[in-house]
């Protein structure tokens, strides 16, 4: 379920759980450090945190291989493209996931092979398909789309397949398999493919969506239709892709723990099956920046402390989406716990409120410094010019 409504912050503050994890520390990442006397607010990219939380996340991945089937993490280039992130994600061992000939371009400059790119999604040949290949899998989003691409010669040891639209969720995405006449077509479709050339379905909901006892079920179900798949088309399955959606603690304490159980109940159904495919992008970047800002007033009656600081919703847009921490700055360091307080964005908006319940040290005044960790997802792709006038973007202090 997601935590609010959109738009709609929240107290993101994690409790005390005693672990030093980077996805739930409770120290300042001593990147940070450097950044603190910066001009705010500034965009602080964490490369000791990337390299410690990109391998964490590759060798748990790596560490589910079993019985044949081979698990792959491929990051979501969309989530965050810097190219830091995407050296740490090569360095970690990880492919990548494209969605546009773009990202695919910025990938092979970064130094990933075709074969290390998943493409997805409605517009992935756009703007003009670049001359490299063969991709690791192309998921198809539609019928006519997978008709397309089994047309085309499709290079041997690819995966082609389509996007499963999940039972019971309102998507304009991929194909409903559900649907007889579809379940037909994709099948027939299937039927044409290169025996060289595997076949894959992926899915891509949200746990934050469905919940998380939802997401198991969608690809419990999403299993079942790969069989059908497979009696129907007379091709085995040899892929399955079950997309993202998950942040950092969903990945490392969730979904990849129960990833086993799964990978047993979907070797019983699919003999063939060969490769399951992750695509983390939140779980992989949003623990890899943090933002600086400083305190521009502070107001309040007994009790009560609120401050206006000088960032804003622009520079975090997903600050009541997902969990983030807060920390005080110099001189303090020390993690924000739970309690009255509230922090407002800089910006004339109504909805320019940062933190709700956040518990702001007495005495704290204008030019104290605050940071707010977890900011390397869409808090920092998504971010977006604001009240600045005609200033330069990204102005000088919010360096990307
Ligand atoms: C955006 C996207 C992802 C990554 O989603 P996150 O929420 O960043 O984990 C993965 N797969 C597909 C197809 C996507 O569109």
């Amino acid at each position: 379920m997601p935590p609010t409504a959109e738009g709609e912050p929240r107290a993101a503050v994690l409790p005390v759980d005693g672990h030093e994890d980077v996805h739930r520390r409770w120290t300042l990442p001593a990147d940070v450090l450097g950044h603190l006397d910066a001009a705010t607010p500034v965009r602080v990219f964490l490369p000791g945190v990337a390299r410690a939380h990109v391998e964490r996340v590759a060798g748990a991945v790596r560490s589910l291989d079993a019985d044949g089937v081979r698990v792959r993490a491929a990051y979501s280039i969309k989530t965050n493209p810097d190219p830091r992130v995407l050296a740490a994600v090569l360095d970690g061992g990880l492919h990548v996931e494209a969605i546009s000939q773009l990202e695919v371009g910025h990938a092979l400059r970064a130094g990933f092979a075709p074969d290390q790119v998943v493409l997805n999604g409605p517009g992935k040949w756009w703007p003009e398909p670049l001359a490299c290949g063969p991709f690791a899998a192309v998921f198809c989003d539609s019928v006519e789309e997978l008709r397309q691409t089994v047309e085309r010669a499709v290079p041997a040891g690819a995966v082609v397949g389509v996007r499963v639209r999940p039972a019971g969720v309102v998507s304009r995405f991929g194909v409903d398999l559900h649907d007889e006449p579809v379940l037909t077509a994709v099948a027939r479709a299937l039927a044409g493919l290169d025996p060289r050339v595997g076949v894959g379905l992926h899915v891509h909901v949200s746990p934050r969506d469905v919940g998380a006892a939802g997401w198991w079920q969608v690809v419990d179900d999403v299993v079942g239709l790969a069989g059908e798949v497979e009696e129907r088309s007379g091709r085995p399955v040899r892929c399955l892709d079950l997309g993202g959606g998950w942040d950092a603690a969903g990945l490392l304490d969730h979904l990849l723990p129960g990833l086993p159980d799964l990978l047993t109940r979907a070797r019983e159904r699919l003999a063939s099956l060969a490769e399951v495919v992750l695509e983390p992008g939140r779980a992989v970047a949003q623990p890899l920046a943090a933002l600086v800002t400083r305190v521009l007033a502070v107001r309040g009656g007994p009790g009560v402390t609120d401050v206006v600081v000088d960032a804003s919703i622009a520079d975090v847009p997903e600050i009541g989406r997902s969990p983030h921490r807060w920390f005080m700055g110099a001189p303090h360091g020390c993690p924000l716990p739970a309690g009255s307080g509230t922090v407002l964005g800089r910006s004339c908006m109504e909805s320019d409120v940062l933190a709700a319940g956040l518990g702001l040290p007495d005495g704290i005044a204008a030019g104290d410094v605050l940071v707010i960790t977890d900011v390397g997802a869409y808090d920092t792709s998504k971010s977006y010019p604001f009240g600045l006038g005609d200033a330069r973007w990204p102005p000088d202090g919010l360096a990307r």
